[in-house]
């Protein structure tokens, strides 16, 4: 590999916003036989939008626009201070429902499973079903919701208000649109495409089927997701991962190829081998192509 035709395949990749972090980095990419996107803010805008609050499992109607209004103003103040982008669908969601948030303290986020903060001195979580079976919880009147929600492509969360699950809350995310063309592309390219997500099995389906995908990783919690990386490279197969969020870090690094959507957070950019400056799943092909001419080019 000459020093020469590296930068110069630096340079141009540079003009295509795709920024490898070194000379090496370029000549690993021509390798990659899997890649690994993760869902959300990588195949999906990431820009999720609040679509239901239900605050009863039952069936009194009684009083449920306020109740409902009340829950979703709680989950919102427990949310305030995610930085996830469920977390900012639910509080935009909330305010464009005029809808106030009362203060909330003692914030806590759970990768992978949620949040929790006390609010008006009571303690409220928002997550996954693991995470309230973890907190003691029992779910069993709410799985029906959940999963209805989650046929329809959503995420769903549940709410719980101290010792008992009080409601689900659900958004919707759509894919960006350029994703099914490039996992199309990678497809054609003889590459195998994979997305990796914390979010739940029924969703993700939902989802990967939209961009073409065939194999989807769920419920796969942020330290899993390296180790998820580190299984498909046994036998020395070359694995690219592709994220945008603190908890994809791992999985960037772990790769031999890490790939950060340059719209997303440091942490990730940071952990990752190359940054993806467009934002969109196109700069994967690009890169590897990029990177298979590079080397073409020297040999
Ligand atoms: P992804 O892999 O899709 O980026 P994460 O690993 O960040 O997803 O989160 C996995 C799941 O954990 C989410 O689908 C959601 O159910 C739950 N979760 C994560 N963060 C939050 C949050 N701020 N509020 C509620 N639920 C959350
Ligand atoms: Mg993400």
């Amino acid at each position: 590999a000459t020093p020469t035709s590296i930068m110069a395949g630096s340079g141009r990749a540079a003009e295509f916003g795709i920024l490898f972090k070194g000379g090496h980095h370029l000549e690993a990419a021509q390798g990659v036989k899997v890649v690994v996107v993760d869902k959300t803010g990588t195949v999906t805008n990431g820009k999720p939008v609040l679509t239901d609050i239900i605050a009863t499992a039952g069936n009194e109607t009684q009083g449920r626009v306020l109740a409902e209004n009340r829950l979703l103003s709680i989950t919102a103040a427990a949310e305030k201070l995610s930085e996830h982008p469920l977390a900012d669908a639910i509080v935009a969601g909330a305010q464009g429902r005029g809808i106030d948030l009362p203060p909330a303290e003692q914030f806590e986020a759970v990768p992978g499973r949620g949040v929790s903060a006390v609010v008006d001195g009571r303690k409220v979580s928002v997550g996954t079903r693991r995470m309230m079976i973890e907190n003691g919880l029992d779910i069993e009147a709410w799985t029906g919701i959940m999963t209805r929600l989650e046929h329809e492509g959503k995420t769903a969360m549940l709410i719980s208000v101290e010792d008992a699950v009080a409601g689900v809350v659900a958004v919707a995310d759509t894919i960006k649109e350029t994703s099914r063309a490039a996992v199309a592309r990678l497809q054609d390219m003889g590459i195998e495409v994979i997305m990796i997500t914390g979010d739940n099995k029924i969703t993700a389906q939902a989802i990967a089927e939209q961009a073409g995908i065939r194999t989807v990783l769920a419920e796969v919690l942020p330290e899993g997701k390296a180790a998820e990386i580190r299984r498909l490279q046994e036998g020395g197969v070359k694995v690219a991962m592709v994220g945008d969020g603190i908890n994809d870090a791992p999985a960037l690094a772990t790769a031999d190829t890490g790939m950060a959507i340059g719209t997303g957070t440091d942490v990730a950019m940071e952990a990752a081998d190359i940054t993806l400056m467009r934002g969109d799943l196109m700069s994967i092909p690009d890169a590897i192509l990029m990177s298979r001419k590079t080397m073409r080019n020297i040999k």
